[in-house]
């Protein structure tokens, strides 16, 4: 399977860096953002290195898409948001800041604005009583 060495992703997916992991299946590893838009923001990570959606394969980009469906009803279970943000950047230009292929998910409450910039990291055993939280809503 294809690594990065100087990627953090694909350190967290080796086991090598830490993070407040949800669930996996055989191509995605779910975790924590480290530096949360709002409250549950989750990542769905290609347990394979690709820098964006132009190099994954559709094999891959569909088990992403398959792992974020369970992740958005599991978000909706437990968090009961007024909407929920599904966000995916290539390129710089575009925002990407870690390229290594990965989905956000992200509850939103009417009214709140969505910006990237300006978060703060979040304290592990929060993020990890959120990861809990989502993996106990998983339901298929
Ligand atoms: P992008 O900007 O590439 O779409 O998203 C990258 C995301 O990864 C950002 O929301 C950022 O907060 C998150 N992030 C960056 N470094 C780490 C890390 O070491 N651990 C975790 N869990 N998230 C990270
Ligand atoms: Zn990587």
């Amino acid at each position: 399977m294809h690594r990065k060495d100087d990627c953090i992703f694909c350190k967290i997916v080796a086991g090598e860096a830490p993070s407040a992991q949800v669930t996996e299946d055989e191509r995605t590893l779910v975790f924590m953002d480290l530096f949360p838009v709002s409250e549950g923001h989750t990542l769905v990570v290609t347990k394979e290195h690709f820098e964006n959606v132009f190099e994954a394969t559709p094999e891959a980009i569909a088990a992403v898409g398959a792992m974020s469906k369970r992740i958005a009803d599991a978000l909706k279970a437990e968090w009961e948001p007024d909407g929920l943000s599904v966000y995916q950047a290539n390129g710089a230009a575009a925002g990407q800041t870690v390229f290594h292929y990965h989905m956000h998910l992200m509850p939103r409450d009417a009214g709140s604005a969505l910006t990237l910039q300006g978060r703060t990291q979040a304290a592990s055993d929060v993020l990890a009583d959120q990861a809990a939280r989502i993996a106990a809503r998983l339901v298929h």
